[in-house]
């Protein structure tokens, strides 16, 4: 059976299925009393995996169809950004920005509210204008951006159904140019924290917690923009990768040296391995105004976190109306850890993380790892109920639920 990206959890479906055609899709759907869509498998819990058909949409048609005039496109749910972004780049469009690494689909990535940095950019399903997707019912439902249910549809976390088409809002595309820093002192990032998150388009900070310092800063600039100036640090003189000991190669290219705008947003080049490929993964955001006091709540835990850490990396993200965006309604930092693929060692840790960071509304990834309780979950959430209303209409039958969505979801 499949596992999941990072191999810390094998897939429990009773079988998978590889639709070819939309029909087949629907046939599948509509013939399963429980089924799932797995993406590209890049999450690290379990919110993906069913004990029914577990379906893989690769042998779809990898549809990118560009409407240059509307300035959007059509993509296919499996598609990964890397291929996206060559496709519109290529047409002259970009989007407004990326994950960390593009060789995630543009579904799974979307329906767990993925999202790069930057203070005005918006998670990945911001750029949503429509969705297709298939229903239990095996019929197909669009979504459309100002209809009723489109807010609640885009970060589905998988639970409408299975979802076949977005479109997506594009810009023309741009110039990036990729600046990093090395050794920022805590003090002096907490004391000018909205000063270096606003010095560039997407400002990405890592810190080992080993010592009260930023260990690199990563700026993305806007080609054309003055190269942003950081005295509390110092320019790196090489290339750099943000966890330790592993090689720049896998890293888009630095030093201030302008290139397209998915050769830089992204932190990891498509065909290396993103990140260090051995690990668990967790992240908390919460309201931007809280970063401060959360930043030093957790520079209080270096003790605790530092042993299983391999990396800390803090963004921000503009707030947002999707109702189970992890933004929704607030300007946004993000406070990730990539950890030591030790789940025992690991989930304990979570926890001391998650009760410090419970006085600043903090928010779990969808797709990470977290031990925070659901009824505390779905509080954070003021559109939940509507998003559950939403579930109940378009899967009644309750085909797209798990084990994970029913506890997190209590359905
Ligand atoms: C190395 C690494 C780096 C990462 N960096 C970032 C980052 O920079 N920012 C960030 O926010 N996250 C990041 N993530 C997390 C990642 O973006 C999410 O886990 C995302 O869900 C991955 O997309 P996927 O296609 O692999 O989804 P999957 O894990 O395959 O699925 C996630 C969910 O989406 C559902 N789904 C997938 N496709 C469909 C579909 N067609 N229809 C309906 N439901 C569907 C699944 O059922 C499941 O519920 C990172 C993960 C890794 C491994």
């Amino acid at each position: 059976m499949r596992t999941n990206w990072a191999g810390n959890l094998t897939f429990s479906a009773e079988r998978v299925d590889r639709p070819a055609t939309l029909d087949e899709l629907r046939a599948a759907v509509a013939g399963a009393t429980r089924a799932k869509v797995l993406g590209s498998g890049h999450s690290f819990n379990d919110i993906a995996d069913t004990d029914g058909v577990l379906l893989d949409l690769t042998a779809l048609p990898a549809d990118i169809e560009v409407d240059t005039a509307a300035g959007t496109v059509r993509v296919a749910a499996g598609v990964r950004y890397a291929e996206l972004a060559a496709a519109l780049h290529a047409k002259g469009l970009a989007l407004p920005n990326t994950a960390s690494l593009p060789h995630i689909s543009v579904a799974g990535s979307v329906a767990t509210g993925t999202h790069g940095s930057g203070n005005a950019n918006g998670a990945l399903g911001t750029s949503v204008r429509a969705l297709d997707l298939v229903a239990s019912d095996g019929e197909v439902r669009t979504f459309t951006r100002g209809e009723p249910g489109f807010d609640g549809a885009v970060v589905s976390l998988g639970a409408l159904g299975a979802v076949t088409h977005l479109v997506l809002d594009t810009v023309p595309t741009y110039d990036i140019a990729q600046h990093v820093f090395t050794g920022l002192a805590l003090d002096d990032a907490l004391a000018h924290l909205d000063e270096i998150t606003a010095a560039a388009y997407s400002v990405s900070l890592f810190t080992d917690w080993r010592a009260p310092r930023f260990t690199q800063a990563w700026f993305k600039q806007l080609a054309g923009r003055p190269a942003p100036e950081l005295p509390w640090a110092e320019p790196a003189r090489t290339p750099q990768h943000p966890v330790p000991g592993m090689d720049p190669v896998h890293c888009t290219v630095q030093g201030g040296v302008p290139g397209p705008w998915h050769e830089r947003l992204p932190h990891f080049r498509p065909g290396f391995m993103p990140s260090s490929g051995d690990e668990l993964q967790a992240e908390y955001l919460l309201p931007r105004a809280h970063a401060v006091p959360a930043l030093e709540a957790l520079a209080a835990l270096h003790e605790t976190v530092a042993p299983v850490l391999r990396i800390c990396e803090v963004r921000t993200v503009a707030a947002d109306d999707l109702w189970l965006s992890p933004a929704h309604g607030r300007d946004t930092v993000a406070l990730h850890f990539t950890w030591i693929k030790d789940p025992a060692a690991v989930l304990p840790v979570l926890t001391r993380i998650e009760q410090a960071l419970a006085p600043y509304e903090a928010r779990p990834h969808w797709g990470k790892l977290y031990t925070t309780a659901p009824e505390q979950v779905r509080a954070a959430y003021p559109r939940m109920p509507d998003f559950l209303r939403l579930v109940a209409d378009t899967d009644p039958s309750g085909t797209f639920r798990n084990a994970h969505l029913s506890a997190l979801l209590d359905f």
